[in-house]
């Protein structure tokens, strides 16, 4: 048995996992950056693996391994969080401080590196060694699988394929370059351009559809009105999937996975959206049809897919 633990910016879960990387049982704690430091989270984080295992009669010396994917740029081989902002911590001893409390071996990565991870492990990559992650939230995050591992390279920092650049002086990034693939894939540039088009087309369906509430356009209402063939909706898809397209197209060029996967809010269009990646896709990639294209497909572990990969980061 394992645990693998996700820290995200409001609450911390804990999943047991077993060796077919299912998760056997899961816990969750609210926590509150704000008034809560670092450290206090993380004696309640160590208490929680400790019920957790306890709960489920699992000795600490039969737990194999504990893993913390956390947001931000974390050090795995210091066991440090450097920095992330979601949840204001910095240069966070993390693992340190949990192996006070706890003695099982403990590991530490990115978020979505660990999510990643977990896709090739048990999830829509479930057997492949090659595989790039793409999560389209509030941001893009990204982690890339080489041979069965995350691929971090020697030096601190990670990758972050959210962070290339798909339009030179495009718009402007909270990373401080202009035209990163964030800012037009994440699914806040979706709603944000949603809006915006909404707006100059009031009698598009996305209003109608949100009952002319412009922060009630979400990702759905988006893509049902797109379906309905609504002229600003289709506008606004069609930006979408071409940017993506290029950035994932821009991934496939450098380490030609096996597989991208997608994750995050937008990716709950399953194949509508994956299919009309791939045909843009084919036409971006060095050697179009005469190299192999990796499939794009959508996240299956969804929100677990960090647990599940934290459990075996070892
Ligand atoms: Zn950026």
């Amino acid at each position: 048995m394992r645990v693998g633990i996700d820290i995200g910016g409001m609450t911390i879960k804990a999943g047991l996992v077993d060796d077919r990387y299912q998760i056997v049982d899961k816990k969750t704690i609210k926590t509150n950056s704000e008034t809560e430091s670092a450290e206090q989270i993380i004696q309640r984080m160590a208490a929680l693996i400790k019920e957790l295992l306890k709960e489920n009669h699992v000795e600490e010396e039969k737990c194999e391994s504990v893993g913390i994917a956390c947001p931000g740029t974390v050090d795995p081989a210091q066991g440090t969080v450097v920095y992330s902002n979601n949840i204001r911590w910095e240069n966070v001893p993390i693992l340190a401080w949990l192996k006070e409390q706890l003695d099982i071996p403990m590991y530490l990565a990115n978020d979505a590196d660990a999510a990643a991870l977990g896709e090739t492990l048990g999830g829509a990559a479930k057997g492949r060694k090659n595989a790039i992650l793409l999560t389209l939230g509030t941001g893009v995050g990204g982690g890339v699988i080489m041979d069965g591992r995350i691929f971090l390279g020697p030096l601190r920092g990670g990758c972050e394929p959210g962070h290339m650049v798909i339009e030179r002086n495009g718009r402007l990034c909270s990373c401080g370059r202009r035209g990163c693939l964030e800012m037009y894939a994440s699914a806040s540039a979706l709603m944000k351009s949603a809006r915006e088009k909404a707006e100059k087309y009031p009698g598009s369906q996305m209003n109608i559809l949100s009952g002319n509430k412009p922060e009630a356009i979400d990702g759905r209402i988006i893509f049902e009105a797109e379906k309905q063939k609504d002229e600003a909706a289709v506008q606004v898809v069609s930006e979408y999937e071409k940017d993506l397209a290029t950035g994932i197209a821009n991934l496939i060029n450098i380490f030609r996975p096996e597989v991208v996967i997608l994750g995050g809010g937008v990716s709950a269009q399953k194949n509508y959206l994956t299919d009309q990646l791939q045909k843009l896709v084919v036409k971006e990639c060095f050697g179009g049809e005469l190299g192999e294209i990796p499939p794009i497909v959508t996240s299956e572990l969804g929100n677990d897919a960090g647990m599940i990969g934290a459990a075996f980061l070892d």
